[in-house]
Protein backbone atom coordinates (compact mmCIF):
# COMPACT_ATOMS: atom_id res chain seq x y z
CA UNK A 1 0.00 0.00 0.00
CA UNK A 2 1.42 3.30 -0.85
CA UNK A 3 1.46 6.15 1.81
CA UNK A 4 -1.30 8.25 -0.32
CA UNK A 5 -3.70 4.98 -0.20
CA UNK A 6 -2.67 4.73 3.75
CA UNK A 7 -3.37 8.14 4.56
CA UNK A 8 -6.75 7.78 2.00
CA UNK A 9 -8.15 5.08 4.24
CA UNK A 10 -7.45 7.23 7.46
CA UNK A 11 -9.35 10.25 5.84
CA UNK A 12 -12.07 8.37 5.03
CA UNK A 13 -12.19 7.39 8.60
CA UNK A 14 -12.01 10.57 9.49
CA UNK A 15 -15.06 11.88 7.16
CA UNK A 16 -16.98 8.83 8.07
CA UNK A 17 -16.88 10.08 12.01
CA UNK A 18 -18.12 13.82 10.96
CA UNK A 19 -20.67 12.18 8.50
CA UNK A 20 -21.78 10.19 11.44
CA UNK A 21 -22.36 13.09 13.69
CA UNK A 22 -24.65 14.50 10.74
CA UNK A 23 -21.67 16.81 9.02
CA UNK A 24 -21.54 20.32 10.32
CA UNK A 25 -23.29 21.20 12.47
CA UNK A 26 -23.23 25.12 13.93
CA UNK A 27 -22.54 25.40 17.67
CA UNK A 28 -24.60 28.30 19.69
CA UNK A 29 -24.23 28.23 23.48
CA UNK A 30 -22.75 24.91 23.78
CA UNK A 31 -25.34 22.96 21.84
CA UNK A 32 -25.41 21.64 18.18
CA UNK A 33 -27.81 23.90 15.49
CA UNK A 34 -29.16 22.87 12.14
CA UNK A 35 -29.58 26.16 10.81
CA UNK A 36 -32.12 27.28 8.38
CA UNK A 37 -31.23 24.62 5.89
CA UNK A 38 -27.98 23.08 4.55
CA UNK A 39 -25.64 23.03 1.89
CA UNK A 40 -22.87 20.65 0.81
CA UNK A 41 -18.70 21.11 0.85
CA UNK A 42 -17.26 19.71 -1.76
CA UNK A 43 -13.41 18.14 -2.24
CA UNK A 44 -11.40 20.53 -4.79
CA UNK A 45 -9.89 17.14 -5.64
CA UNK A 46 -12.74 15.02 -7.04
CA UNK A 47 -15.91 16.96 -6.81
CA UNK A 48 -16.82 14.64 -4.04
CA UNK A 49 -19.67 15.14 -1.58
CA UNK A 50 -17.72 15.66 1.90
CA UNK A 51 -20.50 16.58 4.08
CA UNK A 52 -23.57 18.62 4.57
CA UNK A 53 -23.05 21.93 6.48
CA UNK A 54 -25.86 23.68 8.14
CA UNK A 55 -26.62 26.70 6.85
CA UNK A 56 -26.83 29.79 9.48
CA UNK A 57 -29.12 32.68 8.75
CA UNK A 58 -29.80 35.99 10.28
CA UNK A 59 -32.26 34.10 12.78
CA UNK A 60 -29.26 31.77 14.05
CA UNK A 61 -26.42 34.75 13.93
CA UNK A 62 -28.80 36.90 16.56
CA UNK A 63 -29.05 33.51 18.57
CA UNK A 64 -25.18 32.67 18.74
CA UNK A 65 -24.62 36.78 19.13
CA UNK A 66 -27.37 36.17 22.71
CA UNK A 67 -25.46 33.37 23.28
CA UNK A 68 -22.16 35.11 23.03
CA UNK A 69 -23.42 38.31 25.02
CA UNK A 70 -24.79 36.36 28.04
CA UNK A 71 -21.86 33.98 27.83
CA UNK A 72 -19.04 37.63 27.87
CA UNK A 73 -19.87 38.15 31.91
CA UNK A 74 -18.44 35.07 33.07
CA UNK A 75 -16.16 34.95 30.68
CA UNK A 76 -14.51 38.56 31.48
CA UNK A 77 -14.91 38.26 34.96
CA UNK A 78 -12.75 35.07 34.79
CA UNK A 79 -9.21 35.21 35.88
CA UNK A 80 -6.17 35.41 33.46
CA UNK A 81 -4.81 32.27 34.96
CA UNK A 82 -7.74 30.63 34.30
CA UNK A 83 -8.41 31.51 30.62
CA UNK A 84 -4.40 30.79 30.35
CA UNK A 85 -4.81 26.72 31.30
CA UNK A 86 -8.20 26.62 28.96
CA UNK A 87 -6.39 27.85 26.20
CA UNK A 88 -3.28 25.56 26.93
CA UNK A 89 -5.90 22.83 27.04
CA UNK A 90 -7.15 24.14 23.71
CA UNK A 91 -3.67 23.56 22.17
CA UNK A 92 -3.14 19.93 23.25
CA UNK A 93 -6.55 18.92 22.41
CA UNK A 94 -5.23 20.35 18.51
CA UNK A 95 -2.20 18.76 19.03
CA UNK A 96 -3.88 15.24 19.99
CA UNK A 97 -6.26 15.65 16.90
CA UNK A 98 -3.52 17.46 14.55
CA UNK A 99 -3.69 14.34 12.14
CA UNK A 100 -7.35 14.42 11.68
CA UNK A 101 -7.44 18.24 11.32
CA UNK A 102 -4.92 18.06 8.49
CA UNK A 103 -6.43 15.44 6.47
CA UNK A 104 -9.84 17.07 6.67
CA UNK A 105 -8.34 20.42 6.07
CA UNK A 106 -6.36 19.01 2.49
CA UNK A 107 -9.98 17.36 1.26
CA UNK A 108 -11.81 20.36 2.31
CA UNK A 109 -8.96 23.13 0.67
CA UNK A 110 -6.79 21.04 -1.71
CA UNK A 111 -3.75 22.18 0.12
CA UNK A 112 -0.97 19.44 0.47
CA UNK A 113 -0.18 17.91 3.34
CA UNK A 114 3.06 18.51 3.79
CA UNK A 115 1.92 22.37 4.42
CA UNK A 116 -1.37 21.27 6.50
CA UNK A 117 0.43 18.54 8.85
CA UNK A 118 2.50 22.13 10.25
CA UNK A 119 -0.50 24.32 9.89
CA UNK A 120 -2.56 22.55 12.65
CA UNK A 121 0.75 22.53 14.84
CA UNK A 122 0.89 26.37 14.37
CA UNK A 123 -3.05 26.83 15.01
CA UNK A 124 -1.93 25.18 18.46
CA UNK A 125 1.00 27.49 19.35
CA UNK A 126 -1.40 30.38 18.64
CA UNK A 127 -3.15 29.33 21.42
CA UNK A 128 -0.18 28.29 23.59
CA UNK A 129 1.44 31.98 23.12
CA UNK A 130 -2.40 34.04 23.47
CA UNK A 131 -2.54 31.52 26.63
CA UNK A 132 0.36 33.00 28.19
CA UNK A 133 -0.32 36.33 27.73
CA UNK A 134 -4.04 36.16 29.61
CA UNK A 135 -2.80 36.90 32.81
CA UNK A 136 -0.98 40.46 31.44
CA UNK A 137 -4.02 41.24 28.94
CA UNK A 138 -5.31 44.07 31.34
CA UNK A 139 -2.18 45.50 32.12
CA UNK A 140 -2.19 49.21 31.56
CA UNK A 141 0.03 52.19 32.24
CA UNK A 142 0.68 54.38 34.57
CA UNK A 143 1.11 58.24 33.29
CA UNK A 144 1.65 60.30 36.71
CA UNK A 145 1.36 63.95 36.43
CA UNK A 146 2.13 66.47 38.79
CA UNK A 147 -1.61 66.27 40.37
CA UNK A 148 -2.85 63.17 39.15
CA UNK A 149 -1.96 59.46 39.24
CA UNK A 150 -3.39 58.58 35.87
CA UNK A 151 -3.66 55.24 35.09
CA UNK A 152 -4.75 53.14 32.70
CA UNK A 153 -6.37 49.30 32.31
CA UNK A 154 -7.77 47.49 29.24
CA UNK A 155 -11.25 45.67 29.53
CA UNK A 156 -12.20 43.17 26.83
CA UNK A 157 -14.66 44.63 24.27
CA UNK A 158 -17.08 42.56 24.39
CA UNK A 159 -18.83 39.86 22.08
CA UNK A 160 -16.76 39.96 18.66
CA UNK A 161 -17.05 38.66 15.30
CA UNK A 162 -14.74 36.65 13.18
CA UNK A 163 -15.15 36.12 9.58
CA UNK A 164 -12.62 34.32 7.90
CA UNK A 165 -11.42 33.19 4.22
CA UNK A 166 -11.45 29.51 2.22
CA UNK A 167 -7.64 30.08 2.23
CA UNK A 168 -6.09 27.99 5.26
CA UNK A 169 -8.79 28.32 7.15
CA UNK A 170 -7.88 26.64 10.61
CA UNK A 171 -4.93 28.27 10.91
CA UNK A 172 -6.33 31.64 10.04
CA UNK A 173 -9.14 31.30 12.56
CA UNK A 174 -6.80 30.53 15.29
CA UNK A 175 -4.81 33.54 14.81
CA UNK A 176 -8.11 35.70 15.32
CA UNK A 177 -9.75 33.45 17.67
CA UNK A 178 -7.18 32.57 20.92
CA UNK A 179 -6.54 36.77 21.05
CA UNK A 180 -10.08 37.29 21.45
CA UNK A 181 -10.09 35.04 23.98
CA UNK A 182 -6.87 35.57 25.35
CA UNK A 183 -8.57 39.18 25.86
CA UNK A 184 -11.50 38.28 27.80
CA UNK A 185 -13.88 38.44 24.71
CA UNK A 186 -16.52 35.94 23.48
CA UNK A 187 -16.74 34.83 19.97
CA UNK A 188 -18.98 34.14 17.19
CA UNK A 189 -17.27 32.71 14.13
CA UNK A 190 -18.27 32.55 10.86
CA UNK A 191 -16.48 30.36 8.71
CA UNK A 192 -15.72 30.39 4.96
CA UNK A 193 -18.37 28.58 3.09
CA UNK A 194 -15.71 26.82 0.62
CA UNK A 195 -13.67 24.73 3.42
CA UNK A 196 -15.95 24.90 6.85
CA UNK A 197 -15.24 21.30 8.06
CA UNK A 198 -12.13 22.11 10.34
CA UNK A 199 -13.69 25.49 12.11
CA UNK A 200 -16.46 23.03 13.45
CA UNK A 201 -13.49 20.95 14.73
CA UNK A 202 -11.61 23.65 16.38
CA UNK A 203 -14.98 24.31 18.40
CA UNK A 204 -15.44 20.69 19.49
CA UNK A 205 -11.46 21.00 20.53
CA UNK A 206 -12.29 24.23 22.28
CA UNK A 207 -15.14 22.96 24.46
CA UNK A 208 -13.45 19.67 25.14
CA UNK A 209 -10.51 21.33 26.59
CA UNK A 210 -13.25 22.94 29.13
CA UNK A 211 -14.07 26.31 27.21
CA UNK A 212 -17.75 27.13 28.80
CA UNK A 213 -20.44 27.01 26.62
CA UNK A 214 -21.38 30.15 24.83
CA UNK A 215 -17.65 31.61 24.70
CA UNK A 216 -17.38 30.39 21.41
CA UNK A 217 -19.99 30.03 18.77
CA UNK A 218 -19.71 28.78 15.49
CA UNK A 219 -22.28 30.19 12.68
CA UNK A 220 -21.64 28.60 9.14
CA UNK A 221 -23.76 29.82 5.93
CA UNK A 222 -22.85 32.75 3.45
CA UNK A 223 -21.23 35.96 3.22
CA UNK A 224 -24.87 38.09 2.62
CA UNK A 225 -26.84 36.31 4.51
CA UNK A 226 -25.02 35.31 8.31
CA UNK A 227 -21.78 36.94 7.39
CA UNK A 228 -24.08 40.30 6.65
CA UNK A 229 -25.85 39.43 9.63
CA UNK A 230 -22.83 39.23 12.23
CA UNK A 231 -21.54 42.36 10.81
CA UNK A 232 -24.63 44.03 11.57
CA UNK A 233 -25.96 42.48 14.57
CA UNK A 234 -25.86 45.63 17.59
CA UNK A 235 -24.39 42.79 20.29
CA UNK A 236 -21.67 42.53 18.30
CA UNK A 237 -19.18 44.68 19.01
CA UNK A 238 -16.10 44.45 16.92
CA UNK A 239 -15.56 42.29 13.58
CA UNK A 240 -12.32 40.45 12.85
CA UNK A 241 -11.78 39.90 8.99
CA UNK A 242 -9.93 37.87 6.60
CA UNK A 243 -10.76 38.26 3.59
CA UNK A 244 -10.71 40.04 -0.22
CA UNK A 245 -10.00 44.29 -0.36
CA UNK A 246 -13.88 44.37 -1.38
CA UNK A 247 -15.69 42.44 0.71
CA UNK A 248 -13.79 44.51 3.52
CA UNK A 249 -15.41 47.46 2.24
CA UNK A 250 -18.65 45.96 2.17
CA UNK A 251 -18.30 45.13 6.31
CA UNK A 252 -17.38 48.71 6.73
CA UNK A 253 -20.31 49.77 5.31
CA UNK A 254 -22.75 46.94 6.67
CA UNK A 255 -20.99 47.72 10.14
CA UNK A 256 -21.38 51.63 10.22
CA UNK A 257 -24.91 51.74 11.53
CA UNK A 258 -23.78 49.82 14.57
CA UNK A 259 -20.03 51.41 14.93
CA UNK A 260 -18.10 48.72 14.78
CA UNK A 261 -14.63 48.51 15.38
CA UNK A 262 -12.89 46.77 12.45
CA UNK A 263 -10.18 44.55 11.56
CA UNK A 264 -8.86 44.03 8.26
CA UNK A 265 -6.58 41.26 6.78
CA UNK A 266 -7.36 41.69 2.95
CA UNK A 267 -5.51 40.97 -0.63
CA UNK A 268 -1.86 41.45 -1.91
CA UNK A 269 0.09 41.91 -4.73
CA UNK A 270 3.03 40.91 -3.00
CA UNK A 271 6.61 41.85 -4.49
CA UNK A 272 10.01 40.33 -4.30
CA UNK A 273 12.58 42.47 -5.37
CA UNK A 274 15.68 40.64 -6.43
CA UNK A 275 18.91 42.73 -6.85
CA UNK A 276 22.07 41.16 -8.44
CA UNK A 277 24.56 41.39 -5.73
CA UNK A 278 22.00 39.26 -3.76
CA UNK A 279 22.57 35.24 -2.77
CA UNK A 280 20.83 33.91 -6.16
CA UNK A 281 20.16 30.71 -5.13
CA UNK A 282 18.60 31.22 -2.01
CA UNK A 283 16.85 34.10 -3.46
CA UNK A 284 15.56 31.34 -5.99
CA UNK A 285 14.29 28.99 -3.39
CA UNK A 286 12.33 31.74 -1.50
CA UNK A 287 10.59 33.32 -4.35
CA UNK A 288 9.34 29.62 -5.50
CA UNK A 289 8.45 28.85 -2.63
CA UNK A 290 6.77 32.12 -1.64
CA UNK A 291 4.46 31.64 -4.46
CA UNK A 292 3.92 28.16 -5.40
CA UNK A 293 3.41 26.50 -2.09
CA UNK A 294 0.13 26.27 -0.52
CA UNK A 295 -1.11 26.26 -3.95
CA UNK A 296 -0.46 30.35 -4.40
CA UNK A 297 -3.51 30.80 -2.44
CA UNK A 298 -1.93 32.55 0.30
CA UNK A 299 -2.35 36.62 1.13
CA UNK A 300 0.95 37.20 1.65
CA UNK A 301 2.34 35.39 -1.94
CA UNK A 302 5.45 36.91 -4.34
CA UNK A 303 3.52 36.77 -6.88
CA UNK A 304 5.49 39.49 -8.27
CA UNK A 305 8.81 38.99 -8.63
CA UNK A 306 11.27 42.01 -9.47
CA UNK A 307 14.65 41.22 -11.01
CA UNK A 308 17.15 43.27 -11.76
CA UNK A 309 17.79 43.16 -15.48
CA UNK A 310 21.61 42.64 -15.49
CA UNK A 311 20.42 38.85 -13.77
CA UNK A 312 17.42 38.57 -15.11
CA UNK A 313 17.70 36.37 -18.19
CA UNK A 314 19.82 34.08 -15.95
CA UNK A 315 17.75 33.96 -13.22
CA UNK A 316 14.73 33.18 -15.28
CA UNK A 317 15.85 30.32 -17.20
CA UNK A 318 16.67 28.88 -13.68
CA UNK A 319 13.37 29.78 -12.05
CA UNK A 320 10.91 28.43 -15.58
CA UNK A 321 12.95 24.98 -15.03
CA UNK A 322 12.03 24.62 -10.93
CA UNK A 323 8.78 25.44 -11.77
CA UNK A 324 8.05 23.60 -14.81
CA UNK A 325 9.56 20.14 -12.00
CA UNK A 326 6.56 21.26 -9.66
CA UNK A 327 5.42 18.13 -8.40
CA UNK A 328 1.27 18.03 -9.16
CA UNK A 329 -0.78 15.71 -6.99
CA UNK A 330 -3.27 14.38 -4.53
CA UNK A 331 -2.87 16.85 -1.31
CA UNK A 332 -2.90 13.55 0.70
CA UNK A 333 0.79 12.48 -1.19
CA UNK A 334 2.92 13.54 0.97
CA UNK A 335 5.23 14.10 -2.30
CA UNK A 336 2.66 16.65 -3.82
CA UNK A 337 4.08 20.37 -3.96
CA UNK A 338 0.69 21.57 -5.94
CA UNK A 339 -2.85 20.28 -5.04
CA UNK A 340 -6.18 21.71 -6.95
CA UNK A 341 -7.73 25.17 -6.30
CA UNK A 342 -9.84 25.22 -3.61
CA UNK A 343 -13.10 25.25 -6.38
CA UNK A 344 -13.93 25.21 -9.88
CA UNK A 345 -15.25 28.66 -10.03
CA UNK A 346 -11.79 29.85 -8.22
CA UNK A 347 -10.11 27.37 -11.13
CA UNK A 348 -12.06 29.18 -13.48
CA UNK A 349 -10.41 32.70 -12.45
CA UNK A 350 -7.24 31.85 -11.99
CA UNK A 351 -7.03 30.39 -15.98
CA UNK A 352 -8.89 33.94 -17.15
CA UNK A 353 -5.47 35.27 -16.86
CA UNK A 354 -3.91 33.42 -19.23
CA UNK A 355 -5.89 35.07 -21.82
CA UNK A 356 -5.20 38.41 -20.23
CA UNK A 357 -1.33 37.54 -20.04
CA UNK A 358 -1.96 36.76 -23.87
CA UNK A 359 -4.25 39.67 -25.23
CA UNK A 360 -2.02 42.12 -22.96
CA UNK A 361 1.44 41.06 -24.29
CA UNK A 362 3.48 39.35 -21.97
CA UNK A 363 4.51 35.22 -22.53
CA UNK A 364 3.51 32.48 -20.88
CA UNK A 365 7.16 30.88 -20.24
CA UNK A 366 5.86 27.95 -18.03
CA UNK A 367 1.94 26.20 -17.69
CA UNK A 368 -0.86 28.49 -18.43
CA UNK A 369 -3.33 25.65 -18.58
CA UNK A 370 -6.17 24.16 -16.84
CA UNK A 371 -5.32 20.42 -15.98
CA UNK A 372 -8.33 18.58 -17.57
CA UNK A 373 -10.43 16.97 -15.10
CA UNK A 374 -11.51 15.74 -12.56
CA UNK A 375 -10.55 18.14 -9.71
CA UNK A 376 -9.67 21.76 -10.40
CA UNK A 377 -6.08 21.41 -11.24
CA UNK A 378 -4.14 24.31 -12.70
CA UNK A 379 -0.72 24.15 -14.27
CA UNK A 380 2.21 26.39 -12.26
CA UNK A 381 2.23 29.06 -14.51
CA UNK A 382 5.24 31.87 -14.79
CA UNK A 383 4.48 35.12 -16.78
CA UNK A 384 7.79 36.82 -19.09
CA UNK A 385 7.96 39.84 -20.92
CA UNK A 386 5.24 42.15 -18.38
CA UNK A 387 5.33 45.31 -17.65
CA UNK A 388 4.14 46.70 -14.10
CA UNK A 389 0.85 48.09 -15.22
CA UNK A 390 -0.09 44.85 -17.22
CA UNK A 391 -3.82 43.23 -15.32
CA UNK A 392 -1.33 39.99 -14.09
CA UNK A 393 1.27 42.45 -12.46
CA UNK A 394 -1.87 44.40 -10.60
CA UNK A 395 -4.58 42.01 -9.97
CA UNK A 396 -4.42 39.41 -7.18
CA UNK A 397 -4.35 36.06 -9.01
CA UNK A 398 -4.36 33.64 -6.11
CA UNK A 399 -2.98 30.80 -7.58
CA UNK A 400 0.28 29.57 -8.31
CA UNK A 401 0.86 31.98 -10.96
CA UNK A 402 4.07 34.09 -10.97
CA UNK A 403 4.92 37.52 -13.16
CA UNK A 404 8.02 38.40 -13.78
CA UNK A 405 8.90 42.43 -14.01
CA UNK A 406 12.75 43.08 -14.46
CA UNK A 407 14.25 46.56 -12.91
CA UNK A 408 17.05 49.10 -13.78
CA UNK A 409 18.10 50.06 -10.64
CA UNK A 410 16.85 50.75 -6.98
CA UNK A 411 14.48 53.78 -7.82
CA UNK A 412 13.12 51.38 -10.34
CA UNK A 413 12.08 48.96 -7.73
CA UNK A 414 11.11 50.61 -4.97
CA UNK A 415 8.62 52.80 -7.89
CA UNK A 416 7.24 49.17 -9.16
CA UNK A 417 6.89 47.62 -5.96
CA UNK A 418 4.97 50.43 -4.98
CA UNK A 419 2.75 50.92 -7.85
CA UNK A 420 -0.14 48.26 -7.23
CA UNK A 421 -3.41 49.25 -4.79
CA UNK A 422 -2.08 46.60 -2.01
CA UNK A 423 0.50 46.84 0.49
CA UNK A 424 0.66 43.70 2.20
CA UNK A 425 4.10 42.08 1.99
CA UNK A 426 7.27 42.68 0.07
CA UNK A 427 10.54 40.86 0.10
CA UNK A 428 13.99 42.21 -0.68
CA UNK A 429 17.23 40.44 -1.54
CA UNK A 430 20.16 42.23 -1.73
CA UNK A 431 23.68 41.67 0.29
CA UNK A 432 24.15 45.62 0.60
CA UNK A 433 22.96 46.39 3.92
CA UNK A 434 22.46 50.05 3.42
CA UNK A 435 20.44 49.59 0.53
CA UNK A 436 18.51 47.03 2.72
CA UNK A 437 17.64 49.85 4.92
CA UNK A 438 16.97 52.37 2.33
CA UNK A 439 14.64 50.47 0.13
CA UNK A 440 12.67 48.65 2.79
CA UNK A 441 12.02 52.17 4.51
CA UNK A 442 10.44 53.30 1.19
CA UNK A 443 8.27 50.20 0.44
CA UNK A 444 4.90 50.63 0.89
CA UNK A 445 4.21 47.11 2.79
CA UNK A 446 2.88 46.47 6.28
CA UNK A 447 5.98 43.42 6.74
CA UNK A 448 8.96 43.18 5.03
CA UNK A 449 11.92 40.34 4.76
CA UNK A 450 15.30 40.86 3.90
CA UNK A 451 16.70 37.61 2.41
CA UNK A 452 13.97 35.84 3.58
CA UNK A 453 10.42 33.75 2.82
CA UNK A 454 8.06 34.87 5.06
CA UNK A 455 8.79 33.53 8.54
CA UNK A 456 6.09 34.56 11.19
CA UNK A 457 6.75 35.46 14.48
CA UNK A 458 3.55 35.59 16.65
CA UNK A 459 5.17 38.71 19.15
CA UNK A 460 5.53 40.58 16.21
CA UNK A 461 2.98 42.72 14.36
CA UNK A 462 1.07 41.13 10.95
CA UNK A 463 -0.77 43.53 8.49
CA UNK A 464 -1.10 45.13 5.58
CA UNK A 465 -1.49 49.30 4.57
CA UNK A 466 -3.15 50.47 1.26
CA UNK A 467 -5.81 47.98 0.15
CA UNK A 468 -4.14 45.39 2.30
CA UNK A 469 -5.71 45.92 5.64
CA UNK A 470 -6.18 47.70 8.72
CA UNK A 471 -5.02 46.93 12.10
CA UNK A 472 -2.18 44.82 12.87
CA UNK A 473 -2.40 41.09 14.73
CA UNK A 474 0.47 39.83 16.84
CA UNK A 475 1.42 40.37 20.56
CA UNK A 476 -0.06 43.15 21.90
CA UNK A 477 -1.26 44.79 19.10
CA UNK A 478 -4.13 42.20 19.08
CA UNK A 479 -5.04 43.02 22.33
CA UNK A 480 -5.46 46.64 21.33
CA UNK A 481 -8.17 45.70 18.60
CA UNK A 482 -9.68 43.06 21.19
CA UNK A 483 -9.60 45.69 24.45
CA UNK A 484 -10.90 48.88 25.12
CA UNK A 485 -8.59 51.21 27.10
CA UNK A 486 -9.94 52.83 30.32
CA UNK A 487 -8.13 55.80 31.92
CA UNK A 488 -8.45 56.83 35.81
CA UNK A 489 -6.90 59.63 37.52
CA UNK A 490 -6.19 60.01 41.20
CA UNK A 491 -5.90 63.43 42.35
CA UNK A 492 -2.30 63.54 44.53
CA UNK A 493 -3.45 65.84 46.88
CA UNK A 494 -5.70 68.82 46.83
CA UNK A 495 -4.91 70.83 43.67
CA UNK A 496 -6.64 74.13 42.57
CA UNK A 497 -10.35 73.07 41.36
CA UNK A 498 -11.82 76.36 39.30
CA UNK A 499 -15.04 77.17 41.41
CA UNK A 500 -18.01 77.88 39.30
CA UNK A 501 -21.32 79.91 40.73
CA UNK A 502 -19.20 80.23 44.26
P1 LIG B 1 -13.99 36.67 0.69
O1 LIG B 1 -13.83 38.10 1.03
O2 LIG B 1 -14.78 36.32 -0.52
O3 LIG B 1 -14.68 35.87 1.90
C1 LIG B 1 -14.12 35.87 3.18
C2 LIG B 1 -15.23 35.66 4.20
O4 LIG B 1 -16.12 36.76 4.16
C3 LIG B 1 -16.10 34.42 3.95
O5 LIG B 1 -16.37 33.81 5.18
C4 LIG B 1 -17.36 35.01 3.33
O6 LIG B 1 -18.51 34.24 3.54
C5 LIG B 1 -17.46 36.32 4.07
N1 LIG B 1 -18.24 37.38 3.40
C6 LIG B 1 -18.39 37.57 2.08
N2 LIG B 1 -19.18 38.65 1.85
C7 LIG B 1 -19.53 39.14 3.07
C8 LIG B 1 -20.33 40.23 3.51
N3 LIG B 1 -20.92 41.05 2.64
N4 LIG B 1 -20.46 40.44 4.82
C9 LIG B 1 -19.85 39.64 5.73
N5 LIG B 1 -19.10 38.58 5.37
C10 LIG B 1 -18.94 38.34 4.06
O7 LIG B 1 -12.52 36.08 0.62
P2 LIG B 1 -12.08 34.60 0.18
O8 LIG B 1 -12.23 34.49 -1.29
O9 LIG B 1 -12.73 33.61 1.08
O10 LIG B 1 -10.53 34.60 0.59
C11 LIG B 1 -9.51 35.02 -0.25
C12 LIG B 1 -9.08 36.44 0.05
O11 LIG B 1 -8.65 36.54 1.41
C13 LIG B 1 -7.90 36.91 -0.78
O12 LIG B 1 -8.12 38.21 -1.24
C14 LIG B 1 -6.74 36.88 0.20
O13 LIG B 1 -5.67 37.72 -0.11
C15 LIG B 1 -7.43 37.28 1.46
N6 LIG B 1 -6.62 36.87 2.63
C16 LIG B 1 -5.92 37.83 3.33
C17 LIG B 1 -5.11 37.49 4.41
C18 LIG B 1 -4.30 38.53 5.14
O14 LIG B 1 -3.79 38.21 6.21
N7 LIG B 1 -4.16 39.74 4.64
C19 LIG B 1 -5.03 36.15 4.80
C20 LIG B 1 -5.76 35.20 4.07
C21 LIG B 1 -6.56 35.59 3.00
Amino acid sequence: MSELERNLAKAKTYLDALQSRGGVKNRIGGADSDGAGSFATTSPVDGAHLANVARGDEAEIDRAAKAAKDAFRDWKAMGGKERKKILHNIADGIVARAEEIAFLECLDTGQALRFMSKAALRGAENFRYFGDLAESARDGKHLPSPTLMNMTTRVPIGPVGVITPWNTPFMLSTWKIAPALAAGCTVVHKPAELSPITARLLVDVAEEAGLPPGVWNTVNGFGEDAGRALTEHPDIKAIAFVGESQTGSHIMRQGAATLKRVHFELGGKNPVLVFDDADLDRALDAAIFMIYSLNGERCTSSSRLLVQSTIHDDFVEKLAARVANLNIGHPLDPATEIGPMIAEVHQNKVCSYFDIAKQDGATIKVGGEKIDGPGAYVKPTLFTNATNDMRIAQEEIFGPVLTVVPFSDEADAIAKANDVQYGLTAYVWTNDLTRALRVTDQLEAGMMWVNSENVRHLPTPFGGVKASGMGRDGGDWSFEFYMEQKHVGFALGQHKIARLGA
